[in-house]
């Protein structure tokens, strides 16, 4: 297959870093074109990038002498890629939305990270093993817009990937879980490079991650609603209850969360079960990037742990551990994923590669 020519916007950054690591040797995609701000525009990648690579490989061959564009002149990525992947961050989220649409304008599909189009009403927010049917809203949304082949489609925060897929399977097996209450501990990473004062992590643990909290409350309820009249409608029966953390972790973030079932709920033994056989629509397709088995359960009873199960599974695999009886609710366990691959890049690419299997991306 002649593979497809990618671009990736914000592509000095820690999200950006990521992609161009896990896109290396992609059996489908070709990184060809790279923009981030005015500040690395113009510069050869690895001139852009001195002295704050922060993956363990070193730069690609490849990628080292592409010349980096600004993110806002959009003409310069026409004709040059089949779709981009976004992970800029300006702080002002309506520029971000804006540039986003200009690109789809153009006629480049763009499978972005950014939050600024999360909840934008026609845009899907995806996690293939969840919700990979919301793709359909992609023909109202450039029907919307009048646009013949650039759409928007964006993957949700990081700080729920560790436990919304197991909620999911669960759901999916006749369990619902109508009540969920969620403290989250999140890696350094996950604020970007150079991200929090070293001062502020080392010996500590900071309670406040602003705009976390609200989007690991809301965001599941969009991934878990259904498409209706063109929108979508958020699940109606689930809340949820987050406290968001900043620990000193380089990766990986994990989840301590209680569970509150709608109707009867199943036995230990059943629910292990569930998470371990649970396979979904990117292993069916079997996507490149997707995990054999997207939920480990372990049963050590120290685990999971982010320097040692973050990297199951290509960093793709949800790593759940510790379930037991709840006092309140009626069960608790650690959850845990990789925020940089499954929770960023990794999970952009997967993405990218359903949106390719459903023809979407040309
Ligand atoms: P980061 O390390 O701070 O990188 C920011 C990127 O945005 C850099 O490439 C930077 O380019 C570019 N940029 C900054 N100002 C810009 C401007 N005015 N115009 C155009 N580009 C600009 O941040 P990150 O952690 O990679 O996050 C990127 C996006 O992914 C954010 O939307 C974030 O919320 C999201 N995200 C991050 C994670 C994670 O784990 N880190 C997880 C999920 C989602 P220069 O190098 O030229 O300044």
């Amino acid at each position: 297959m002649k593979k497809i020519k990618v671009g990736i916007l914000g592509a000095t950054g820690m999200v950006g870093q990521n992609y161009i690591k896990l896109l290396e040797n992609h059996p489908w995609f070709d990184v060809v074109y790279l923009a981030a701000s005015t500040n690395s525009a113009g510069l050869k990648y690895t001139d852009a990038v001195k002295g704050r690579w922060q993956m363990t490989t070193p730069i690609p061959k490849k990628i080292e002498n592409i010349k980096v564009e600004d993110v806002s002149q959009i003409e310069k990525a026409k004709g040059k890629c089949n779709f981009v992947f976004s992970a800029f961050e300006i702080s002002d989220k309506n520029i971000v939305k804006e540039i986003e649409e200009k690109y789809a304008e153009a006629g480049i599909p763009v499978v972005s990270n950014a939050s600024a189009n999360r909840w934008t009403t026609d845009v899907p927010m995806l996690i293939p093993e969840i919700n990979a049917s919301h793709t359909d809203i992609i023909t109202t949304q450039k029907k919307n817009h009048g646009w013949k082949d650039g759409f928007i489609a964006v993957k949700p925060n990081c700080s729920l990937q560790s436990y919304l897929t197991p909620i999911y399977a669960l759901n999916k097996a006749g369990f619902p879980i109508k009540r969920i209450f969620i403290t989250t501990l999140q890696a350094v990473s996950g604020a970007g490079y150079p991200g929090v004062p070293s001062l502020d992590m080392i010996d500590n643990v900071v309670p406040f991650i602003g705009g976390e909290e609200e989007k690991t409350e809301n965001e599941p309820l969009k991934i878990l609603g259904e498409i209706k009249n063109g929108k979508f409608e958020k699940n109606k029966e689930l809340k949820i209850s987050a406290q968001c953390m900043r620990v000193p972790v380089s990766d990986g973030h994990l989840a301590c969360v209680s569970i509150l079932f709608k109707n009867k709920k199943p036995t230990k033994e059943q629910i292990i079960k569930i998470w371990n056989e649970f396979e979904s629509v990117p292993q069916d397709l079997k996507l490149p990037f997707a995990p054999v088995q997207p939920i480990i359960y372990t049963e050590e009873e120290n685990r999971p742990q982010p320097k040692k199960d973050r990297n199951n599974d290509k960093a793709m695999a949800v790593t759940v551990g510790r379930l037991r009886e709840c006092n309140i609710f009626d069960y608790k366990f650690v959850a845990l994923s990789h925020n940089t691959v499954r929770g960023a890049a990794g999970g952009g690419i997967l993405n990218a590669e359903l949106l390719v299997k459903k023809g979407l991306i040309k």
